[in-house]
């Protein structure tokens, strides 16, 4: 497994972690996700996504049971897709790599 480095690493301290992420409501697995930087998990960017378990192509993002955790939208500054999520939607938790 390896984790992106690029300008938006930097951009966000050059620091990561692999997080696992899952339906609050369900326990459904959703993802695997590299976050970048410090701070709470707000937003999940589209390109930080890894092996969805759901469908990235839609306006909202819902667990494979139908649990809606988010909507996407494109974060201005970086004109980067991405999904925001509702508060206490998802669980996550850090992978070791
Ligand atoms: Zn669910």
């Amino acid at each position: 497994m390896k984790l992106k480095n690029d300008k938006y690493k930097k951009a966000r301290g050059g620091y990561s972690r692999l997080l696992n992420i899952a339906c609050q409501k369900c326990g459904s697995s959703i993802c695997q996700y590299q976050k970048d930087g410090a701070g709470s998990l707000r937003r999940m960017y589209v390109d930080r996504i890894i092996d969805p378990k759901i469908s990235l192509d839609r306006k909202d993002l819902t667990c494979p049971k139908g649990h809606l955790l988010g909507v996407k939208i494109i974060y201005e500054k970086e004109k980067r897709p991405a999904f925001r999520l509702f508060v206490d939607s998802v669980v996550k938790k850090i992978i070791k790599v």
